[in-house]
């Protein structure tokens, strides 16, 4: 049974969807079977994997709202090595749309019900903000993965995470666990990235992977080809990081 892990953070522009892209092709480098899912109107995801998010037939919209068997909406994208459900704009109509409809917070875990065991494990790319679409993952997930950037603010958009984590684990899935706190962007030269990464790892402990993932401009540069970074340029540190991330989860998952 695959496991699903959701990329989540309600902050924009911290790694998310640059993490959901590489850790994907990283693990699939590592010979595991993943399926990446966008669940943000803005595509990237999509985007980066090389999938043209307005020619796709369905989309995770489909999924979510139209009862699109899973299975056809997946993309298999070979030239990253996995495969991919895709957003595009249509899901930000997902959120009004499915205020009419039954268990609303359950659409993606059900829907990803038929198709989890084909895979080892499935990556969910959140949106920005804690709406009903990474409500959704959540509640899918058996994990969730959060991306920060070591800067004093992200602490206490933490805290507001952790907290939307234990109401989930209290209602509606109590067997979701953090999976780890990523450090993104991460500058060993600065003063604060230290003092943050510190006080993280103070409270967080082994919860804080010890993989770091650092600025790199091959990162920033892989998704305008479509690419995730190990294909780009994989002797890049940004892909290097990225492997060694794949491999840190993979050990932890054999302990
Ligand atoms: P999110 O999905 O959380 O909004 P993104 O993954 O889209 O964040 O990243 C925001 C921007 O920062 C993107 O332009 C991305 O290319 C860039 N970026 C992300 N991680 C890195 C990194 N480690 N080094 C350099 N640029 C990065
Ligand atoms: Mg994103």
């Amino acid at each position: 049974m695959g496991k699903v892990i959701a990329v989540t953070n309600q902050k924009g522009g911290v790694g998310k969807t640059t993490t959901s892209v590489n850790l994907s092709a990283a693990l699939a480098g590592a010979k595991r079977k993943v399926l990446l899912v966008d669940l943000d109107p803005q595509g990237n995801a999509a985007m980066g994997c090389g999938v043209d998010k307005d020619a796709v037939q369905y989309s995770s919209y489909d999924l979510l709202l139209e009862d699109v068997p899973a299975a056809e909406t997946v993309v298999k994208q070979e030239s990253c090595g996995f495969s991919i459900i895709p957003a595009n704009s249509d899901l930000t109509a997902a959120e009004v749309n499915m205020l009419q409809i039954d268990r609303k917070e359950r659409r993606l875990a059900e829907a990803l019900q038929a198709i989890k065991d084909q895979y080892d494990y499935i990556l969910i790319d959140c949106p920005p903000t804690l709406n009903m679409l990474t409500l959704n993952a959540m509640v899918a997930a058996d994990s969730v993965l959060i991306p920060m950037q070591c800067e004093y603010y992200a602490l206490e958009g933490l805290s507001a995470l952790m907290s939307t984590l234990r109401n989930i684990q209290g209602s509606v899935n109590p067997g979701l666990h953090l999976e780890g706190i990523l450090r993104t962007m991460f500058d060993n030269r600065s003063r604060l990235t230290k003092d943050v990464s510190d006080q993280l790892t103070e409270y967080f402990g082994d919860k804080v992977f010890r993989t770091t993932i650092p600025r790199n401009i091959r990162l920033a540069e892989a998704p305008s080809h479509g690419l995730p970074v190990i294909q780009y340029d994989k002797s890049s540190r940004g892909a290097l990081a990225y492997i060694a991330l794949a491999g840190e989860m993979i050990r932890k998952e054999k302990k």
